[in-house]
């Protein structure tokens, strides 16, 4: 091991990791999963141990900050005693895990007492019906129950992740936007990418963050350019300008943010990606479980990130899906 950062071919330091820790889930949202799904077996899936394993690597590179996803996360058993372990490994300053929040309001407590730093709960309305459209399933009142739990146990700066649809969100944002002020949780608007389970994406269903955007203003308050501390966070945020709440967009469609991309993502399966959107994966449980050195998996990560294109391109003629959608990939 050479314990020099992980820099790809375009000069981007990768400083960040998302790990997914299942494909499965407990609701059925049409941009990520089908309705009919085969799940991965559990011998295919990492372990709590071997996921540690890849993160110590990852945590001796530079890697600081770690995000768990999934699939649902809070399905799979015990998550919080796997984030107590990667919170306890040298180097990591942050973990921060995004869910759906159905299992929040039974998880909430341990998850803070295993040192969870951030909380990102999905949450694309606040109408029960639009949110079975949505999802395919019951279980808005089991989110809501899921924030007021997390804020209860002392978690703070929640931020709600909303994806924008055109033709479904126009009548969700503002009530979304006003809920997510009232309750103190920043929102961030996500542009519809083409990672849905039904491989049914169209470029005209995305709604961009311009548009959600100028509806907020025009119905909520208007907004004001918040400064930009991390030169890689996605999000272009703003201010209300009354000072009561923010709200950001990632618009990773119509303006896609690789320049300063410094992501890098391990499936449930152990699959190493360079980006969301990548044809190509290097298979680090082969690694893991043939018996491979740290400095073998250092070797193979630093391979993956070597080959990272400089942009998705998805907002270009030539883009291909990638095989996968976004629930095996790791949101
Ligand atoms: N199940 C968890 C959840 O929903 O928060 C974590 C995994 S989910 C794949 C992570 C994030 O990806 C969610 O905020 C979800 O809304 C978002 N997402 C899923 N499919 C998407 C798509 N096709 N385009 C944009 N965002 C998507
Ligand atoms: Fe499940 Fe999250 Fe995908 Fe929705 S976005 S189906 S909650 S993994």
């Amino acid at each position: 091991m050479n314990n020099l950062p992980i820099v790809d071919t375009f000069g981007r330091v990768h400083s960040s990791l998302r790990v997914s820790v299942t494909d499965r889930c407990n609701i059925r949202c049409f941009y990520c999963m089908p309705e009919l799904v085969k799940f991965l077996p559990q011998r295919d899936v990492l372990s709590f141990e071997e996921i540690v394993r890849v993160v110590r690597v990852l945590a001796s590179l530079g890697v600081d900050r770690i995000r768990i996803t999934g699939g649902e996360p809070l399905v799979r058993a015990e998550l919080w005693t796997l984030i107590s372990m990667i919170r306890s490994i040298e180097g990591v300053l942050e973990v921060a895990l995004t869910t759906n929040g159905l299992l929040l309001a039974e998880q909430a407590e341990k998850l803070k007492l295993a040192g969870l730093d951030r909380l990102n709960i999905s949450l694309d309305t606040v109408n029960p019906v639009v949110f079975q459209r949505i999802t395919r399933r019951q279980g808005l009142e089991k989110v809501l129950a899921g924030i007021a739990a997390a804020k209860e146990v002392g978690f703070e700066n929640i931020r709600l992740n909303a994806v924008s649809i055109s033709g479904i969100s126009e009548t969700e944002i503002v009530p979304l936007a006003k809920f997510a002020r009232q309750q103190n949780l920043e929102l961030r608007f996500i542009e519809f990418m083409p990672l849905d389970g039904d491989e049914a994406w169209q470029s005209q269903q995305v709604l961009s963050g311009t548009s959600v955007r100028k509806l907020i203003e025009n119905e909520v308050g208007s907004l004001v350019s918040a400064e930009r501390f991390v030169p890689s966070q996605p999000a272009v945020d703003y201010h209300y300008s009354d000072g009561i709440g923010s709200v950001g967009f990632v618009n990773s469609v119509t303006e896609p943010f690789c320049h300063a991309c410094d992501r890098m993502r391990i499936t449930a399966e152990g699959k190493f990606r360079n980006c969301l959107f990548s044809s190509v994966e290097w298979d680090v449980r082969e690694a893991l479980r043939s018996g491979a050195t740290n400095g073998e998996i250092e070797n193979l990560i630093r391979e993956c990130v070597t080959a990272k294109k400089r942009g998705h391109g998805t907002n270009d003629g030539e883009f291909l899906r990638p095989a996968k959608a976004m629930y095996q990939i790791g949101g």
